[in-house]
């Protein structure tokens, strides 16, 4: 029987690093080594390819262009591999995995994206952990199909969808939670899916969408916020698409003036999106008088969505040209399993 075979792309990140022995610090891991390193994924038996990407970065300098590179890195790979790994910085990771759930369309295969809190080559470090888990649960397959054939995220010992998941934690190696979607699987002596919430794999030929349109913004409200500073938030020359963060479930204040501005705001185009400041819960426009008004004006409700899978969203939507009304639909409708509605 063919070998399971895994493709790891290495876009950079604290799981890549390791100690220099020379110098003790940390330096990017040479991943052409890597059996030398971890010889316990000799037992894994499958192929495992690695691609470093050039540029290796520290995740906070993340960007669109570097979401497309890597999708085409996948793209082009896709027919050979039966899973990809992502080593990814996990402080952006939640964006990246919710930005490429909206470019693969119909994905019938698992892209997992994985990183650590400790790099590597440190002792203690959960990276090896991590990575060793994301590899199998890529090249998982049950009765053929692939367990998992999802944009995910691995971190600890949970498997996460992607476009549902944040970074909660800066310091636990548990540092992602997912508060609106179950785990797709929990890691323990074994790895328990849980299939009910797993995407089934997509039929079609796999769809690659690379633009975005980066004209797009987040105003998160505060007690205290003032007229200038929202009226130039949602002034900024260019600005097609704005994440609005509310209170609780979808609540803003009633000020006459905060309401006229985002109304005139809307009027003159701008498509504002309204998603919540909690972890957990659901956007219900009209539960307050606090949030009915916005509904009145127009303001779009984000359901359960994450304010990065929003904002991925907003850039993919926009980027894809599709007409105002359409942008409206879609963003009240679940694409890629990112809201619940
Ligand atoms: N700052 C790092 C990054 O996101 C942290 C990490 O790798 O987890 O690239």
């Amino acid at each position: 029987m063919r070998k399971p075979s895994i493709l790891v792309l290495y876009t950079g990140g604290t799981i890549g690093m390791m100690k220099d022995p020379k110098t003790g610090s940390l330096v990017p891991f040479d991943f052409g080594n890597i059996y030398e390193h971890m010889p316990v994924l000799r037992n894994l038996d499958y192929v495992i390819d690695f691609y470093s990407f050039e540029n290796l970065i520290d995740s906070s300098n993340m960007t669109p262009e570097f979401w497309i590179e890597l999708a085409e890195k996948i793209e082009e790979n896709y027919e050979k591999y039966d899973g990809f790994v992502v080593l990814h910085g996990s402080d952006t990771m939640a964006y990246s995995a919710s930005a490429l759930s909206f470019m693969l369309e119909n994905l019938a295969k698992p892209v997992v994206f994985t990183g650590s809190q400790l790099p590597m080559g440190m002792v203690r470090s959960d990276g090896r952990e991590n990575f060793v888990t994301s590899i199998e649960i890529a090249a998982s397959k049950i009765n053929g199909m692939p367990c998992a054939p999802e944009v995910c995220i691995f971190f600890e010992n949970q498997l996460l969808r992607g476009n549902r998941a944040t970074k909660f934690n800066a310091e636990n190696f548990n540092a992602f939670s997912s508060g609106n979607y179950p785990t797709l699987a929990d890691v323990g002596i074994k790895i328990k899916y849980n299939r009910e919430f797993i995407a089934k794999p997509n039929e079609g030929k796999l769809i690659v969408h690379k633009k975005f349109d980066r004209n797009v913004g987040i105003l998160k409200l505060f007690p205290g916020i003032t007229h200038d500073f929202v009226k130039h938030a949602l002034g900024t020359p260019g600005l097609k698409g704005i994440i609005m963060e509310t209170f609780g479930s979808g609540n803003a204040p009633t000020s006459e003036w905060f309401l006229d501005e985002l109304a005139d705001a809307i009027r003159k185009g701008l498509i504002i999106y309204n998603v919540t400041q909690c972890k957990s819960g659901s956007v219900e426009m009209g539960r307050y008088e606090t949030s009915l008004n916005l509904d009145k004006i127009g303001v779009i409700s984000g359901y359960d969505i994450t304010t990065e899978s929003a904002l991925a969203k907003m850039m993919y939507l926009l980027g894809e040209g599709f007409s105002r009304s359409d942008i409206k639909k879609y963003l009240q409708t679940s694409l890629r399993g990112e809201m619940t509605v």
